[in-house]
């Protein structure tokens, strides 16, 4: 049995990966964390904090963090020093944290899963654009989030768009252009990511998490597609992740491994 806490476990996110855990046969929940626990309702044997900091040493094997970007990039490095392993779904992690917490991983021996999307259909979408890359002479990506969501572009675009500029370097594609001259209304070609591949960034209500990667070249367009229409789309992937972080050593980035192991 692997013993599992859940860092936001207040949030959207972490009632579901409570619920998903709860029905899991091989695993428990141990502890929940979050500055609103008490607005959750758990079983008493549960151990329940506002922060982890409070949390007793060895109450989980696992802890899966969906909390805020800001408050991940305070706690996850230390929480890793302590021994437990980490599923973090939180997105806006970046190349100086996940630096962080690749020496934290070696000092403690504890191990993480850092996956901006754990939805196969997404996972998918990322491994379907690396393979049109090279093929075409643009690319666009358009997410599409909640109005709740805090950070802009999502973590699936940003790697989506690393995952492209990586296989269309690796084929020696030509560099994308853009071609406009005149900003009329500054950000109207979105963000730049890596490869100079263009986010545009929608917030509205009613949406869930979506990701478009529009595809063009002379006469011909391919659009990958995918949506989460409901945040239990996420929990197969973190269970996934959740079973497979103790043996994985150091930080693994991307469920995509996870998926072919
Ligand atoms: P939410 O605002 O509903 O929940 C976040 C929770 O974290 C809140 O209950 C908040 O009180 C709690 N929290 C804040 N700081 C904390 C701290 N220091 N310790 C413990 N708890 C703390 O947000 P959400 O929709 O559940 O999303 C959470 C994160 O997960 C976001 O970064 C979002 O982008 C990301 N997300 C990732 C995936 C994925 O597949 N990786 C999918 C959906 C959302």
């Amino acid at each position: 049995m692997i013993r599992v806490g859940v860092v936001g476990a207040a949030g959207k996110m972490g009632r579901q990966v409570l619920a998903a855990v709860a029905a899991a046969p091989d695993l428990e929940i141990s502890c929940a964390v979050d500055p609103r626990i008490d607005e959750v309702t758990l079983d008493s044997s549960i151990v329940q904090a506002e922060d982890l900091t409070e949390l007793p040493d060895g109450v989980a094997d696992v802890l899966v963090d969906f909390t805020r970007p800001d408050a991940a990039r305070q706690h996850l490095a230390a929480t890793l020093r302590r021994g437990f392993h980490l599923v973090v779904g939180t997105t806006g992690i970046g190349p100086d944290e996940l630096r962080e917490l690749e020496a934290a991983a070696e000092a403690s021996g504890a191990n993480a899963v850092v996956a901006a999307n754990f939805a196969i259909g997404a996972v998918l979408l990322l491994r379907f654009a690396r393979q049109a890359a090279p093929y075409f002479d643009g690319v666009e990506i358009i997410e599409l989030h909640h109005d709740q969501k805090l950070d802009a572009p999502s973590g699936t675009s940003i790697a989506t768009a690393n995952a492209i500029a990586e296989a269309r370097a690796e084929a020696q594609a030509p560099e994308l252009v853009d071609p406009t001259t005149t900003m009329v209304l500054d950000g109207a070609r979105g963000a730049k990511a890596a490869g100079a591949v263009p986010i545009h960034s929608v917030r509205l209500p009613g949406l869930v998490a979506h990701e478009e990667v529009i595809f063009g070249a002379p006469g011909q367009g391919l659009t990958l597609r995918h949506d989460s229409y409901d945040r239990i789309s996420f929990m197969s992937g973190v269970l996934v992740a959740i079973r497979q972080v103790p043996r994985r050593s150091g930080v693994t980035v991307g469920l995509e491994s996870l998926l072919d192991d």
